[in-house]
């Protein structure tokens, strides 16, 4: 793989802070990504993600070629395919019937075009994004205190606060460098940081104040604060009369419950709401700064509104250092959401009911068929489908059998659409064994165009590798098969800057600053050097808006919304206990399709995991690694429990990343019902009770190989690569009688008769090792034991694929002293396990994680594991 120019300016492709990166060739040869210092996001940070992202450029798993019924085929024969598909079921049974379910992975110019094909040319407006699981609650809650979806603010706000209020966001491992920026700045100015959150996660590590409410109950909260900003003399009256509609409605409405009253029903402490109400009317620079915490709630919307009905009573928007703040997911989420890339959206933060906007658009794109309504969001697209209203489905960049809520009802409906189109990186997901049609997709790296973060800076994504294979841009993809639906003039594109250009002019159209959304001022600017440009830059106040009001709404006034409390959509019964929150962890990304690929992002987290309170662990007879079946109506995983006092009893945690590719049951969204967000259709993916059962085993296992191991014949795994091969964690409901010989017909895929096995059995102990060689090299080791296997598992990856020379150390299970057990991987870039922190701050005098950088270089590259760091001084250091 070689760099098509010495050195290339880009975009991360992971989450919404959108860092600016710099790919180029270290002296080797080598690939190196490393963070771009002139980038408004990050200023040359990474984090832990983004650091190794050149060890995720391979191609192995890469589809590289059109696939029509499970046989490679030539694009030609593709297209063609999708172009009749369509054709005939529109013609059969109306626009309706076909359908788009994208992604905030694509690229702004890819949105565009799918967006034009469907609401411009198909007629349809069922194309919906899993941006719909993401920020959708956002979307609708700035459209109805705004009058569009605007995010007011700017990163810097982060900076310049004093307060800094985080709501439903583990800002420290979700948006680790905008995480950075404000710890930056704390150490400039004591920025006091409150996070609200049910669990105590790795943000609250450097927070002032946790409020750790229970799942669902925030709108109780920041309604309670808002009565408490008005009683106490806190409301911005000139602001309000100004530029606020709805303040005395939306202050009747409140249910103004006591504090105590307010604690009980959000679990928290009365003295901490006073505290936190204090520390919010201190300051007018207070920025909220909002994630999936706050949206993927029934009451998303009204989460949003009830934050943004703070901020208004007070003027605090629109000026530096204060504003609500939505951060999103995806990497361009945001550039999704300008190109109307969902179901109730048009182009251009335009309407579809709108009817002057839609005669916009149609003038613009000149459309044979212009959409009138909205069409169906994620959720119901995919009811749709089951139910065989909708009979073609393309999907592009997105993995909803795994990702979206009620994942087996979602397959099913996948399982009976008769046409699945599939535009994809790779060769395997848990969706594309559904697709009657493969298309590949051009991965990152390989794909040009533009992205949008969270505070409206766009940015490129450029071309840094020569695609591979057949591979397409996505845009391009659709462009072909609307010329092939006869709609060839409309879609004659040589360049995403073609796109790019169709776009700027479309927000231009009949705009006069009647839409927040105008990108004129990029008309002139060279698409090859675009630099990153923040939009919004005709407002005041440095591109911020809505300072000194000029909302989007008929009189220009924000609205005030009255939220009323409303609590999740399912409450925990006897059956079903245990209140599910699903979440990310610090390395690793959506369905892992990138992130799998580097080893050392899965040494933090390696495997998926149920986190329980300890007191619940025990009290269902479980211990630390053993396997928990988590079941609810719509689905069972099987999960490895951790325990945690860092969340309440009740409350449980589980990732979102492991899917069927890495893991026998692990896939989390196969447990979430599809409640929605009556407004946004958000489905809830932070408050789902289950039931929490032991799964009796009689053994358990770590195998580690140089080849991808056979994995059909085991009832419980979890699989990942690793520098040398591969590792598995198992679970067997049996104690093998012959150790090496299971051991050769189960899981290797190694034969021969050069092979040599060495092991260790005590049945009665249920204990058994073995290592495999051919000559001198460790092929594969494997451990199983009556209970979790606890070797270091760090040492014992570093023996494969190497010279082997300590038998009697493997088989007893006991590093040399000079190989000692790093323990959990703590600092991912320079590979610091937690007992070496340990050790180093009880032996070497380490006191701060400053000391911890200069003695093990941990927290030195990309700071991502600066806040478990500081964790670690405040539990284990001599102070503590
Ligand atoms: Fe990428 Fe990390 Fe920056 Fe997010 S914070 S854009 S994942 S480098």
């Amino acid at each position: 793989m070689t760099l098509l120019a010495t050195s290339v300016k880009t975009t991360c492709p992971y989450c919404g802070v959108g860092c600016g990166l710099v790919a180029q060739s270290d002296p080797q040869g080598n690939i190196e990504i490393t963070g771009d210092v002139d980038h408004p996001a990050n200023f040359g940070r990474v984090c832990s993600k983004g650091a190794a992202l050149a060890e995720t450029l391979s191609l192995d798993d890469r589809q590289l070629q059109p696939v029509v019924d499970g046989k490679s085929t030539s694009w030609e024969i593709a297209l063609r395919r999708i172009a009749d598909k369509f054709n005939e079921s529109i013609e059969t049974y109306g626009p309706e019937s076909v359908g788009m379910y994208v992604s905030g992975q694509l690229l702004t110019e890819d949105y565009y075009v799918a967006n034009k094909f469907m609401k411009g040319f198909v007629g349809s407006a069922n194309i919906d994004t899993n941006s719909r699981l993401c920020m959708a609650s956002t979307v609708a809650g700035h459209k109805r205190a705004f009058g569009s979806d605007t995010v007011p603010g700017r990163y810097e706000d982060l900076e310049l606060a004093d307060v800094v209020v985080l709501v439903g966001s583990n800002l420290a491992w979700c948006h680790p460098v905008l995480h950075q920026r404000l710890l930056a700045a704390r150490e400039e100015r004591g920025t006091e940081i409150v996070v609200i959150d049910p669990r105590h996660t790795s943000t609250c590590d450097e927070a002032d104040l946790h409020l750790p409410i229970k799942p669902g109950t925030d709108v109780v909260l920041w309604n309670a604060l808002l009565g408490y900003l008005v009683e106490n003399g806190f409301v911005d009256e000139c602001y309000v009369a100004s530029h606020v509609n709805g303040f005395d409605t939306t202050i009747a409405a409140l249910d103004q419950p006591s504090i105590d009253d307010v604690a009980k029903m959000t679990g928290l402490s009365a003295t901490d709401i006073r505290c936190f109400f204090a520390m919010f009317s201190a300051t007018n620079n207070v920025v909220t700064v909002f994630s999936q915490g706050v949206n993927q709630s029934t009451a998303g919307t009204d989460k949003v509104n009830a934050i943004i009905n703070c901020h208004l009573a007070t003027g605090r928007l629109g000026k530096p250092g204060m504003g609500p703040f939505s951060v999103t997911g995806q990497p361009n989420a945001m550039g999704g959401r300008e190109v109307g890339g969902m179901a109730n959206m048009l182009a251009a933060h335009m309407e579809i009911r709108n009817e002057t906007h839609r005669e916009i658009v149609q003038e613009h794109w000149d459309a044979s068929n212009l959409v009138t309504d909205d069409g169906l969001k994620a959720v119901d697209m995919f009811q749709a489908v089951r139910d065989g209203r909708i009979k073609v489905l393309w999907i592009m960049a997105t993995n909803p059998a795994a990702s979206m809520p009620e994942a087996l009802s979602v397959r099913e409906a996948l399982e009976i659409c008769p046409c699945v189109i599939v535009s994809d990186v790779v060769t395997e997901n848990d969706t594309l064994a559904y697709a009657d049609v493969q298309l590949p997709s051009q991965a990152w790296g390989e794909k040009d165009g533009t992205v949008t973060n969270s505070e409206r800076c766009v940015s490129r994504q450029r071309t840094f590798l020569d695609p591979p294979g057949e591979t397409r841009p996505d845009w391009w993809q659709i462009a072909e098969v609307a010329k092939l639906m006869g709609h060839e003039r409309s879609f004659q594109y040589d360049s995403p800057a073609d796109i790019w250009a169709e776009h700027i002019e479309l927000t231009t159209l009949r705009n006069d600053g009647q839409r927040d959304l105008d990108l004129s001022f990029l008309r002139d600017a060279d698409y090859e050097s675009l630099s990153p440009q923040v939009w919004g830059s005709t407002c005041e106040s440095g591109n911020r808006f809505f300072g000194n009001g000029g909302f989007y709404t008929a009189n220009q006034k924000a609205n005030m919304v009255p939220t009323l409390y409303c609590p999740p959509a399912d409450q925990p019964t006897q059956d079903r206990p245990f209140q599910l929150i699903t979440g990310r962890v610090r390395d690793q990304w959506h369905t892992m399709t990138r992130t799998a690929k580097a080893p050392r992002l899965l040494t933090h987290v390696g495997g998926p995991t149920l986190t329980m309170h300890s007191a619940d662990i025990k009290a269902i007879g479980l211990a630390d690694g053993q396997i928990a079946r988590v079941s609810t109506d719509h689905g069972t995983v099987h999960l490895p429990v951790e325990s945690s006092t860092r969340l309440r009893e009740g409350n449980v945690f589980a990732n979102i990343h492991w899917n069927d590719q890495y893991s026998s049951q692990a896939c989390i969204d196969t447990l979430v019902p599809a409640n929605l967000d009556p407004i946004s259709g958000q489905p809830e993916f932070k408050a789902v009770p289950v039931t929490v059962e032991p799964i009796k085993n009689r053994c358990f296992g770590y195998f580690l190989s140089t080849e991808k191991p056979n994995l059909d014949d085991l009832f419980y795994w979890s699989a990942n690569r690793t520098d040398a091969g591969w590792q598995v964690d198992f679970a067997l409901t049996f104690f093998p009688s012959d150790f090496s010989d299971w051991l050769a017909s189960t899981f290797s895929r190694l034969q021969g008769d050069d092979i040599e096995a060495f092991d260790y059995v005590d049945s009665s102990r249920g204990d058994a090792r073995c290592i495999r060689t051919r000559g001198d090299q460790v092929l594969e080791i494997a451990f199983i034991s009556s209970s979790p296997v606890s070797v270091s598992r760090d040492w014992l990856r570093g023996l494969i694929a190497e010279e082997f020379d300590d038998t009697f150390g493997v088989l007893a299970g006991i590093p040399a002293e000079s190989n000692k057990d790093k323990g959990k991987i703590v600092c991912a870039c320079e590979s610091v396990g937690e007992n070496e922190v340990i050790s180093a701050l009880s032996d070497t005098g380490c006191a701060t994680v400053h000391d911890l950088g200069k003695v093990l270089g941990a927290g030195t590259n990309c700071g991502s594991c600066r806040p478990e760091l500081r964790r670690l001084v405040e539990e284990f250091g001599v102070a503590a």
